[in-house]
């Protein structure tokens, strides 16, 4: 191939088609406003083992840490606390994000993947109706074709005007505004469980988590609403009650960062220009995995760029990423993006209810953290004990109404996931972007009117 590829940002997903394609022969830039060693959030990521070997990148063993288990805090003092069994497979690890940037930096520069750091983007360069090029505070870089990789704000997909069908709109519940810093460990504290999750704080939308490590105290904190310089006083003091270990000396982290919770991005690609990673909310909503998954679609892209011998990179020939992204990954993005609509909606009075009668449980929880643990747990529980907890769960008329819900999503967007077009017919594909759309629309509205939704079915 003769083009010049351009990825705007060094994430995890563009950094993984810059390394296919580099590998085949392809001549790619990549460009960054960090510099090299500032790359990346100074923390750990959990991360889903299989997603390297789908992402088609081999898998930095010696960086790789087993998890901790996590417990499950419904934090109202009188239902007891959960806690997920480690699966001795080592399905989900954690790795220090900063070395896993500078192991996939290394990657790319292997193959010869020329990455300019310390260059930020600012916005398109637009000829009629194809995206040529970015500009940079340092200059315009000019491509045949520019996949953006610039996270969950990027300037480029923001920029774009409408007529490229790529929908910049960031609603609230799309992202959780996340503060993630690591304290001091208080030496002789009462041993407590090494990694605790609160789904909620005074009864408001949220999570927060603890882990307790050997040499520190890891604490992260969700918001919806946007980020307040209190909420983090606050929740560290509630925290502290619960957990002596936690002192007050910030040791790393300490930033106030985003991650996009929603269903992915409902076109990925126009002329001349591909989405991938946080910028088209390639994350699973309720588990994270945005590392993983942004990975695996740069395997994709890159399969799908390669096979355009033409070299034309238009919306029609990039059109097999969007997909085979959907069939790999945002289909089952798009499903579990209904479960975060339904927490949103949920009270600390329902998940103890769920966790008190059992309906939630240790075995639910420990399924949750193997690969196809909740599928094989659902078809190998006897029909009684389903039907058992469907009877608790209908006892509670008011959870009912909530969860009842979902079974309406679901019944609408499956059909919609399933008439994604196979080909690129522009008014056709405009017409089921509209759909999803408006059908994740419609669910925010239900949402926020929730207590007058009686009429739902
Ligand atoms: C606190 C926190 C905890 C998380 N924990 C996990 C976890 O445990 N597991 C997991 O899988 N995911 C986790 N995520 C989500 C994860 O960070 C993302 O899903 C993932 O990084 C997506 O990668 P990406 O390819 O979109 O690129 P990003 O990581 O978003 O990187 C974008 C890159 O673009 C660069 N850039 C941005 N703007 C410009 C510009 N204007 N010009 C040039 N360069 C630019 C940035 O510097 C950056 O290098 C977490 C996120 C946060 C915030």
């Amino acid at each position: 191939m003769h083009c010049k590829v351009l990825i705007a940002g060094a994430g995890h997903g563009g950094l993984a088609t810059a390394y296919h394609l580099a590998k085949n022969g392809v001549q790619v830039t990549v460009l960054e406003s960090s510099s090299l060693y500032a790359m990346g959030l100074d923390q750990p990521d959990s991360v889903n083992l299989d997603c390297f070997e789908k992402a088609d990148i081999p898998v930095p063993e010696e960086y790789v840490k087993l998890r901790t288990p996590i417990t499950l805090c419904c934090n109202d003092d009188t239902t007891p606390d959960i806690t997920q069994v480690v699966p001795p497979d080592g399905y989900t690890v954690f790795i220090e994000r900063k070395i896993l940037c500078q192991y996939l930096i290394g990657l790319a520069m292997e193959v010869g993947v020329n990455i300019v750091f310390n260059t930020k983007i600012t916005g398109p360069i637009i000829f009629g109706s194809r995206v040529c090029g970015v500009h940079t505070e340092k200059g315009d870089y000019f491509a045949d074709i520019v996949i953006d990789s610039c996270g969950v704000n990027s300037p480029l997909k923001t920029n774009l005007p409408e007529k490229f069908l790529i929908n910049s709109t960031i609603s609230q519940f799309d992202i959780l505004h996340t503060y993630r810093a690591f304290y001091n460990k208080i030496p002789d504290c009462p041993e407590t469980e090494p990694y605790k999750v609160y789904v909620f704080e005074d009864g408001n939308i949220g999570m927060q988590w603890i882990i307790t490590n050997d040499d520190d105290v890891d604490v992260l904190i969700g918001r919806f609403n946007p980020y307040q310089e209190e909420d983090t006083t606050h929740t560290i003091e509630s925290l502290k009650r619960e957990n002596p270990q936690l002192g007050n000396r910030l040791i790393r982290g300490g930033h106030v960062t985003d991650i996009p919770v929603r269903q992915p991005l409902s076109i990925l690609v126009a002329d001349g220009y591909a989405a991938i990673g946080d910028c088209a909310f390639m994350t699973y909503s309720i588990k994270g995995s945005g590392v993983g998954y942004a990975m695996q679609a740069g395997r994709i892209l890159a399969d799908t760029i390669l096979a355009d011998k033409d070299e034309l990179f238009t919306a029609q020939s990039l059109w097999s990423y969007q997909v085979n992204f959907f069939k790999e990954i945002g289909k089952n993005a798009s499903i579990i993006a209904l479960g975060k609509v339904l927490l949103t909606m949920l009270t600390t009075e329902d998940v103890a209810y769920l966790l008190k009668e059992n309906i939630i449980n240790q075995k639910i929880i420990d399924a949750s953290a193997t690969k196809n643990g909740l599928v094989n747990l659902i078809t190998d529980s006897g029909v009684n004990t389903i039907k058992d907890k469907m009877l608790r769960f209908f006892d509670n008329k008011e959870l009912q109404k909530k969860l009842r819900s979902i079974t309406v999503w679901l019944a609408k967007l499956l059909p919609i996931l399933n008439s994604l077009p196979e080909d690129y017919v522009r008014e056709d594909v405009k017409k089921w972007a509209d759909k999803y759309d408006s059908f994740y629309n419609s669910i925010r509205y239900e949402n926020n009117n929730f207590d007058d939704s009686d009429n739902l079915l």
